[in-house]
């Protein structure tokens, strides 16, 4: 055992301190009272820790300086042994290190408080060991309740800022960014204000753009700021400089001398030169160039991005306690499903198509599985998958190789269906809502699918666009 002074004198040099929970039996369910927190083995480096096998309940990192502590923390968060785990710096190494860590706290006594707590919503978890990706994120969040994901300015990234905790906890090579903004989508993390608003590419969307002011008539950089005068009595227009002479001004014109601004002569509005074309203009063409691709653009056609903080949802929450929501919808995906735009585009085209050919039908299904949230409360994981498996793979067969499939989010699904009369759509529309009631009834509860739909029949005249169907049809799925 350690003693006091030991522990001390260790903590000064890089070190890796572990933490252990002591439960008595009756404490068995894991919430451990902050006073039964004891010390555990040290490590000098994470690696060790990693290959000592060793489980600690907490750990209070001693880095060397901000790189150890990003590098320790990052290796830690990505061993699903460890990844889930308090960890606290001993101090502050800057926002992005920070944001890896449960805070600063230099000693156990000091971190038991923040421990305990998360060691107490551990047992409600479930699989925490196994979740990767998006559902370790989940986990993480659902352990530390008051917990918001902030993003953290980087010049370094494309995006120009990132966040460190997703990146951290993602799959290799996985882009954490689209992570998040699918599980935003998905409505298992909520945002927390808007943190920054950032311009980006719109060829590429990265984020580093260099503002550069430009000759409207002939786009050269070479512009300068100079004074132009206007000569009241012949109308020349030329530089300041034209008409310096050693008596004052005169104009190199017409030779009157220019005594009185606003009676002889005036500044002209221009104020800016082009020394490539001598152009004159009174203010230069603001473009952007994207320093990753090189494409310049007019200010106005820059795209935007917004970062904000983000929670995890009560949605969230029920899917990082259950494991189960995400897993589902991944069924859906071996279906041939079509990209969200590419679907869009299409349904547009049709839609234009069938307003002049009268011989061109066709049908739009959406549809929603109003219920998963609830089975998945209510029903072993293992359980809601195989219902959803068969349900899924019914809904496949019902589906023709010319017909279009598409998954918006995971509540909703869209079928594009051409050549189609009304007649064939209603008829689908029955056998999809059977579909619910003939996947395996399980103590009553059952999938439950709301659709709605549309025909081109019911286009008419009409001015609705792809767009504004989607959305009609949606609100109407509930
Ligand atoms: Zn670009
Ligand atoms: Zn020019
Ligand atoms: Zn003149």
């Amino acid at each position: 055992m350690p003693t006091a002074s030991t522990s001390v004198r260790l903590r000064v040099l890089p070190a890796i301190s572990t933490l252990v929970a002591k439960r008595t039996s009756a404490e068995s369910g894991g919430a451990v009272a902050p006073d039964h927190w004891t010390e555990g083995p040290h490590y000098a480096e994470a690696p060790q820790l990693l290959a000592a096998g060793f489980a600690p309940d907490a750990l209070l990192l001693t880095p060397g300086d901000a790189r150890q502590a990003a590098s320790w923390l990052e290796s830690l968060r990505r061993a699903p042994r460890l990844a889930l785990l308090p960890i606290f710096l001993n101090r502050s190494f800057g926002e992005a290190v920070d944001a890896l860590s449960d805070g600063v706290a230099s000693t156990p006594e000091a971190a038991a408080p923040e421990a305990a707590a998360i060691a107490a919503r551990a047992p409600s978890l479930s699989r925490r060991e196994t979740a990767e990706g998006d559902e370790r994120l989940l986990a993480f969040l659902y352990l530390r309740t008051e917990r918001v994901l902030t993003p953290v300015a980087d010049w370094r990234d494309e995006r120009i800022y990132r966040y460190p905790l997703a990146d951290a906890l993602g799959r290799p090579g996985e882009d954490s960014f689209l992570m998040l903004e699918r599980l935003r989508r998905r409505g298992l993390l909520e945002t927390a204000g808007l943190v920054e608003r950032v311009h980006t590419c719109p060829s590429c969307s990265a984020g580093q753009l260099l503002f550069i002011e430009t000759c409207p008539q002939c786009g050269s950089i070479d512009t300068a700021e100079q004074n132009f005068l206007h000569c009241y009595s012949c109308g020349h227009v030329g530089t300041q400089e034209e008409y310096l002479t050693n008596e004052g001004l005169t104009c190199p014109k017409c030779a009157v001398r220019l005594r009185h601004i606003g009676v002889d002569y005036d500044r002209a509005l221009e104020t800016f030169v082009c020394k490539d074309c001598s152009g004159r203009f009174t203010e230069p063409n603001v473009k952007a160039r994207c320093l990753q691709c090189r494409k310049t653009c007019g200010t106005d056609a820059l795209s935007e991005r917004n970062y904000y903080g983000l929670r995890l949802s009560a949605a969230g929450e029920l899917a990082a306690r259950t494991g189960q929501v995400g897993d589902l919808f991944k069924l859906l995906d071996e279906f041939s499903h079509a990209h969200p735009e590419y679907f869009s585009r299409t349904l547009e085209w049709l839609l234009d198509l069938s307003r002049r050919h009268e011989e061109v039908q066709f049908g739009l299904v959406c549809l929603k599985f109003a219920n998963v949230h609830l089975l998945a409360s209510r029903l072993p994981r293992h359980r809601v998958a195989q219902m959803f498996d068969a349900l899924a793979q019914r809904l496949r067969a019902l589906i023709r190789t010319t017909d279009l499939f598409m998954r918006d989010d995971d509540a909703c699904c869209w079928l594009l269906l051409p050549q189609t009369l009304p007649a064939g759509v209603a008829i689908l529309l029955e056998r999809i809502v059977a579909l619910g009631a003939a996947a395996t009834p399980e103590e009553g509860l059952r999938i439950e699918i709301a659709t709605a739909s549309f025909t081109s029949a019911d286009a008419g005249a009409g001015s609705t666009n792809a767009r504004l169907l989607m959305g009609t049809l949606r609100s109407r799925v509930g």
